[in-house]
C-alpha cells in the first residue's frame, strides 16, 4: 500500500520534472514569440495617416482640417494649407 503510494508520488514527480524540462525547452519559444507580437500589438499605433494634398504631410486625421470637397476628403495641416487648396482649386490665383 505504502510503496504504491511513493510509485505514485515518484510518477507525478516525474511528469512534472519531464513538463519542466519541456517548458524551459518550449518557454523559450514562447517568450520569443511574446516579443514579435508586442512589437505587432505596437504597430497599430501608427495608425491610419492622411495626407495634406498641398504640402504633401502626413498627418493623424483627428488632428488635420477635414475638408469635403467634390465628394472627396480632404485633410489640411492648417488652414494656410486649406485656404491655398481651395483658392488652387475652386478660384484663379
Ligand atoms: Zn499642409
Amino acid at each position: 500500500m505504502l510503496t504504491l503510494l511513493w510509485r505514485l508520488l515518484i510518477f507525478i514527480a516525474a511528469i512534472f520534472m519531464i513538463r519542466a524540462f519541456l517548458a524551459m525547452i518550449f518557454g523559450g519559444g514562447q517568450i520569443r514569440k511574446r516579443d514579435g507580437s508586442s512589437k505587432r500589438a505596437g504597430e497599430p499605433e501608427a495608425k491610419k495617416m492622411v495626407k495634406d494634398p498641398v504640402c504633401g504631410m502626413y498627418m493623424d486625421p483627428r488632428l488635420a482640417l477635414h475638408l469635403k470637397e467634390r465628394g472627396g476628403d480632404f485633410y489640411f495641416c492648417s488652414e494656410e494649407c486649406r485656404r491655398k487648396f481651395l483658392s488652387g482649386t475652386s478660384a484663379h490665383p
